[in-house]
Formats: structure tokens, C-alpha cells, sequence
């Protein structure tokens, strides 16, 4: 058992017009101690997944199967109140924007008094020590715990949110694009807080971002999500320097400094599946080089490969792997 096991989880959305497939059977494990990255294009479907793991769908989101277990706990039979409870004392969140979520009318400090005393029975003053030293920890002046969100900047905003989000010392930090928006310097600087912290009250992290380059920085493990389905899967070391997955490699392709080959940045062209239905083809089929006539007729289940700790699902994994080489070496 690891720390959280995704099984086969499947999130729809309903909409006016139709129902859209944002997550469509995706499966994942976290063991204790490990930073796992969910990698992909918008729209693939990562805030979907940490939405459904916490229980925070919006309400015409839906979980429509799979399995979400906790520790053990199935997350997806949780009472109300029991998800309530297990969120920020077990399960921290750090949201797409969080920085913008804080609330404008209540100090920052308060906020995270606030989350402190609802699930901790200490004294107000016991619960703004410890904003003092929250505030400490993520570099932020303790004498600032009264002032407004408008005051700090957008790095100084987020940095509140992840002060708030390692109040209680959870297991899992799930942390959504934590450091989109923020300038080059900043991003850096609070990544290494979140890794720093995290090492301390020695908690997984589950890191979402687009970004693979971050995760190549700071993660163990990895899925690569497309269309609401894992392509390819693994340690990091296996998935990011041997891609077996065409749509890895696209992704790959367009961070050349990820690549020993040096080429500029390829972006995939095409665009996104339409996600109204179920997919009935590989979800990359229109926009893969290497597809077949069996891509059109179903996506392919993930394949073990060879290497431990890494799987992709491609119909094509040899062809595609082969076809790349001679690409890049014509002489070969
Ligand atoms: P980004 O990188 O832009 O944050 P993402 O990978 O987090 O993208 P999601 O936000 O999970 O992607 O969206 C997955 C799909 O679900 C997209 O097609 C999106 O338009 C759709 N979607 C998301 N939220 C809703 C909603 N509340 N109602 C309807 N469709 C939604
Ligand atoms: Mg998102």
C-alpha cells in the first residue's frame, strides 16, 4: 500500500451541451517520502484529478469510477466531514492561483490562524506564535502577519499560501502550478522553499505543473498526462531521458534544455482531443507521427517496459522509439 493509490479514476464534467471526459481512467501511486510530478499539457486533466483526489469538484464535476485511497481509506465513500478533516491535517493543497485565493478582507496571518484553530484546540495566541514562525519558515517577515494580501507581491502571496498549506505538518502536499505567473528567480526560490520545508516535516508532494522541466528538478517519479489518460509513467530518469511515448517526446521536444541533443523547441502540432465522449482511439492518434490504423481503434493500455518503474501506452513503443532514432541519426 503507498501513501495514495489512484485507480482507474474517471472525472466528467456536465456542461449545457454535452458531458465533457476530463479524466478518463488515469492510475497512480505515491509512496511516503517521494515528490511525484503530474506532467501535461492545459487541458489535460491535472487539476481535475487533484480536484477529485480532495474531494473539491466543482458541482457539475463528477467522479464516475476509479478508486482514490488515502492511507488505506477510500477517499471517494468520505462523509462530508471526514474529507474535511483529512484536508490540510493529512492532505495539504495548494491550488492553480493560489495566490489569488487568499481572502482580500482578513490579514494573511488570520487566515492561517483561522485554518490552525479549526482543526487544533489552541489558544488564539498559541495559534498566531505559530504564523510567526510559519512566516519564518517560508522566508516571510513575522511582523507581517497582519497585513493584507494587496500588501505582499505575488511570490509573497504565495508564499502565505504554502505557509498555509504546512500548518498542520501534512503527510501530502498536493501543490497545483505553484509557481505559474511568478517571475524566473521567484519560481525558483519557491520551489527550493516548498522542497526544504517539505524535507523537514518529511511529507510526499504530488507537484502539477506543465512545466516538465520543474519536475525533472524535483521529482522522483512522474506521470504524463494527455486527454485525461497517463501516456507514459515512471521515475523520472526513465520517462524524461527515455521517452518511449510519442507524446512524451513532443513534450520533451519542447524543452530543449532537457535535451543532451540541443534542438530548438517543437511545439506538437495539432491541437487537444475533443474530450465529448469517451475516447474510442489513442487520444494522441490526430496529432502522433508514428499512428497507425490500430491507434484509430482504441487507446492502448499501459505497457510494462523493460526498465523497472516505467510504462507507456503506445501501440507503437517500438516503432516509435525506432523511427526517432533514425530521425535524429539519418546515417544510422
Ligand atoms: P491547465 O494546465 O490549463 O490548468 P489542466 O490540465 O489542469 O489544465 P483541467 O483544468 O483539469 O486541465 O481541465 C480538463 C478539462 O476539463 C478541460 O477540457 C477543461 O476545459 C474541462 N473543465 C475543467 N473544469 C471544468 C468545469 N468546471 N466545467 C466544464 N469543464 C471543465
Ligand atoms: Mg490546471
Amino acid at each position: 500500500m503507498s501513501l495514495l493509490d489512484v485507480t482507474d479514476l474517471k472525472v466528467t464534467y456536465d456542461t449545457q451541451d454535452s458531458k465533457v471526459h476530463a479524466v478518463n481512467g488515469i492510475s497512480f501511486s505515491i509512496d511516503e517520502g517521494v515528490n511525484y510530478g503530474l506532467a501535461g499539457e492545459s487541458g489535460s486533466g491535472k487539476s481535475t484529478a487533484a480536484e477529485a483526489i480532495l474531494g473539491l469538484l466543482p458541482d457539475n464535476g463528477n467522479v464516475e469510477g476509479g478508486q482514490i485511497e488515502f492511507k488505506g481509506k477510500d477517499l471517494t465513500t468520505l462523509s462530508e466531514q471526514e474529507r474535511r478533516d483529512i484536508l490540510w491535517e493529512d492532505i495539504a493543497y495548494i491550488p492553480q492561483s493560489a495566490m489569488d485565493s487568499l481572502d482580500p478582507v482578513m490579514s494573511t496571518g488570520a487566515q492561517i490562524r483561522q485554518a490552525i484553530q479549526k482543526h487544533r484546540d489552541v489558544s488564539k495566541s498559541t495559534a498566531r506564535d505559530r504564523v510567526r514562525e510559519l512566516f519564518d519558515l517560508v522566508g516571510l517577515d513575522p511582523d507581517r502577519i497582519d497585513d493584507y494580501p494587496h500588501e505582499f507581491s505575488g511570490g509573497m502571496r504565495q508564499r502565505v499560501t504554502i505557509a498555509m498549506a504546512l500548518a498542520l505538518e501534512p503527510d501530502l502536499i498536493i501543490a497545483d502550478e505553484p509557481t505559474t505567473g511568478l517571475d524566473v528567480i521567484v519560481q525558483d526560490k519557491i520551489i527550493d522553499k516548498i522542497l526544504e520545508i517539505q524535507d523537514r516535516i518529511d511529507s510526499s508532494l504530488l507537484l502539477i505543473t506543465h512545466e516538465i522541466g520543474v519536475i525533472a528538478e524535483t521529482c522522483d517519479e512522474l506521470s504524463i498526462l494527455y486527454g485525461g489518460k497517463v501516456m507514459e509513467q515512471g521515475s523520472v530518469d526513465n520517462v524524461l531521458i527515455n521517452p518511449t511515448n510519442p507524446y512524451t517526446m513532443g513534450l520533451k521536444n519542447s524543452f530543449p534544455e532537457l535535451d543532451e541533443i540541443g534542438t530548438d523547441p517543437v511545439s506538437i502540432p495539432g491541437s487537444p482531443p475533443n474530450l465529448d465522449s469517451e475516447p474510442t482511439s489513442c487520444v494522441f492518434e490526430d496529432r502522433c507521427p508514428f499512428a497507425t490504423e490500430e491507434c484509430a481503434e482504441s487507446h492502448p493500455d499501459p505497457v510494462d517496459l523493460p526498465n523497472r518503474n516505467h510504462n507507456s501506452a503506445c501501440h507503437n513503443i517500438r516503432q516509435a522509439a525506432q523511427m526517432r532514432e533514425e530521425a535524429q541519426d539519418p546515417e544510422a
